[in-house]
């Protein structure tokens, strides 16, 4: 195996949905700069929207809706827990990204009058664009990548980040998971929009690469950013979805509730007023299962036939085609029959809850030189159209910063370690297969930590993921792909011990199912009303502190703060687990902003 060594200004790792758009705007920004953009699959057809994507859950747009109603939106939507100038700065630049997608060709739902055709999904506010022909989105952002002339290096796995004397992001290193070849990528500053952390929980079918989440992102961006000394915060917000049952595929109630869709119980009945996701959400979901009303179902079958087609087109054509073969496979049909759901598997995702690389509104992370776009950066709520947009901050804020500084020299002790680390499996004659040490490792992630969490099961966890840092220094990789596998599963280990430790640091319960713990089954906003931050220490430990909230810039108050614990049909008052029995309210938050939220 070859050591082979390049040099960029800058490089992106992620050629999803936001990697593309930084590496754009990089090269917008300033046309002079060398800008590589790698993936380990391939750029045309990878990661989250790999087969389109059929709308925009979380669309600011002029005349629907504002950036302040936004901020609140999902500032009460996350329990409170957003540094809310990330949140604004997303929700300001939205329409621009909406305006840009649609010049370069993807195609808005709009309605006679040729305005975009804005949905009710949310609790509070109207945000979700339809893209009816979504399926187009990978083929318009290749065509601005060959046209911006980005650099593209596709089947390359990153592994980790190469930091300079001062602790500055230097590059990465990585390797071809078709030749072996181990790469250094010498850069001025490095862009990480590797997406979530989607391989961490097993989904109830067994299956390894059956997740949620585009399977490619096993947690190697999380893993990166904590071994160059990024802080990543609010891991114990974790990723929970309702998916339909046995398909790894979401049930999509954002499509069919504006046509009249809905969550529904075992007996028919609507339980929750509002299917967008969120913590709270999933608590009444699994209320349900467990109260003895589930199964959970998508409720389709009061719909008229051409509202049925409708959906269908737009469902079984995009994002996930495969989802009408299944039905057919399953001989469920929407005419007839309500279409069974489930809980998904556990994963980390900013883009859908709040877990991920810390980031300020420039996408900056803790480390200098180091960005981080997309699901992987904790930026609550962002979606697709947030992953864009902090891409397109991540390029440009790069280029910036890369002006006038030295492209510093690869560590060469950093690259040895490196390079001795990730190739040590292809170099062992017998050992364990990558697939039975992470279904091992995923099997033990759902034992201890799915919600709800226990305290002594969560301890009993981080011995068992002690235990497979053994078994993964006995995996053998026949070949260059079994040995992505191999190191894919470092990375999931680690991404297990962070879920773990975070967890066990808030001794509170929020976000509803996503952090309920069973011995701390109370909302404590006296204590936790803050960040959590996960980090490296100059030991080399895992190590947890509470990271205060910015002050609000659009304040919270009244009926709002909990209109997300008012989802239960036809209970009026709060319900999450905990506030039921709170002592007592408290009038202003650690910040001493009177959000409302703290006395919620
Ligand atoms: C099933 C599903 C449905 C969704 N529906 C909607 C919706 O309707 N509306 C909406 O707004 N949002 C939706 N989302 C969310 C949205 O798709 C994501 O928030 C967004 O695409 C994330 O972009 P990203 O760039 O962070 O990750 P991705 O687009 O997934 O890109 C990550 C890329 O990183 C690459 N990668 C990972 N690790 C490495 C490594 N070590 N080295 C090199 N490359 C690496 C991967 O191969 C991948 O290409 C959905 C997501 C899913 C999974």
């Amino acid at each position: 195996m070859n050591t082979l060594t390049h040099e960029y200004d800058i490089v992106v790792v992620g050629g999803g949905t936001a990697g593309p758009m930084a590496a754009i705007k990089a090269k917008e920004r300033n046309p002079a700069l060398r800008v590589l953009l790698l993936d380990k699959a391939h750029v045309k057809r990878s990661g989250a929207i790999s087969m389109g994507m059929d709308g925009l859950n979380n669309a600011v747009i002029p005349g629907h809706a504002t950036p302040e109603q936004y901020t609140r939106e999902i500032t009460v939507a996350n329990d409170g827990i957003v540094d809310q100038s990330t949140v604004y700065a997303y929700a300001r630049h939205s329409f621009t990204t909406i305006e840009q997608l649609d010049r370069w060709g993807v195609r808005f739902e709009k309605d006679e009058t040729g305005d975009y055709a804005v949905k009710k999904v949310h609790h509070m506010g109207s945000y979700v664009l339809p893209m009816p022909e979504g399926h187009n989105v990978k083929k318009v952002l290749y065509r601005q990548l060959k046209r911006a002339r980005v650099e593209i290096t596709n089947r390359i796995v990153a592994t980790r980040v190469l930091t300079d004397a001062t602790g500055a992001a230097s590059g990465v290193m990585g390797f071809d998971c078709r030749t072996a070849d181990f790469h250094v990528i010498r850069a001025r500053a490095v862009i990480l929009c590797c997406g979530a952390a989607g391989r961490l929980g097993l989904p109830a079918s067994g299956y390894l690469m059956g997740t949620y989440e585009n399977p490619t992102n096993a947690g190697d961006g999380y893993a990166m950013a904590y071994h160059a000394g990024a802080a990543l915060a609010n891991l114990e917000c974790f990723q929970i979805n309702p998916l339909i049952k046995d398909y790894n595929g979401p049930a999509c109630a954002y499509v069919t509730g504006p046509l009249g869709g809905y969550t529904a119980n075992g007996k028919g009945e609507r339980f929750i007023e509002c299917d967008y996701w969120s913590g709270q959400m999933m608590w009444e979901f699994y209320q349900e299962l467990q109260g003895g009303n589930g199964p959970v179902f998508l409720k389709l079958n009061h719909l008229a036939e051409e509202t049925i087609q409708t959906i269908e087109t737009i469902l079984h054509t995009n994002e996930r085609p495969s989802r009408g073969q299944f039905h057919v496979g399953r001989g469920t049909d929407y005419r007839r029959q309500m279409v069974e759901m489930h809980i998904s598997e556990i994963g980390f995702c900013s883009g859908h809850s709040a877990s991920g690389v810390h980031v300020n509104e420039r996408a900056e992370t803790t480390v200098p030189g180091l960005y981080a776009a997309g699901d992987m950066a904790a930026v609550p709520h962002n979606y697709m159209l947030g992953a864009f947009t902090y891409g397109w901050f991540a390029g440009q804020n790069a280029a910036d910063y890369v002006a006038g500084r030295e492209l510093p020299e690869a560590d060469a002790a950093q690259v040895a370690a490196e390079r001795a680390r990730v190739l040590a499996p292809l170099a062992r004659a017998s050992g364990l297969p990558p697939a039975q040490v992470e279904y091992k490792l995923r099997r033990m992630v759902n034992d201890y930590l799915q919600p709800p969490k226990v305290t002594r099961k969560m301890e009993i966890g981080l011995q068992r993921f002690d235990a497979i840092a053994e078994d993964i220094g006995q995996i053998r990789a026949a070949n260059p792909h079994e040995l992505m596998r191999a190191v894919e599963v470092m990375a999931i280990r680690d991404c297990a011990e962070m879920a773990a430790r975070a967890s066990l640091f808030r001794t509170e319960s929020r976000w509803g199912l996503y952090h309920h713990r069973v011995d701390y089954p109370q909302r404590n906003d006296a204590d936790w009303f803050c960040h959590t931050h996960l980090s490296k220490d100059a030991a080399g430990r895992m190590v947890s502190h509470k990271r205060a909230i910015e002050p609000y810039i659009v304040p919270v108050a009244g009926d709002d703060a909990t209109a997300y614990q008012r989802l239960r049909v036809g209970r009026g008052q709060a319900v999450h687990p905990g506030t039921e029995a709170r002592p007592e309210a408290h009038t202003e938050s650690r910040t001493g902003l009177a959000t409302g939220l703290a006395a919620a």
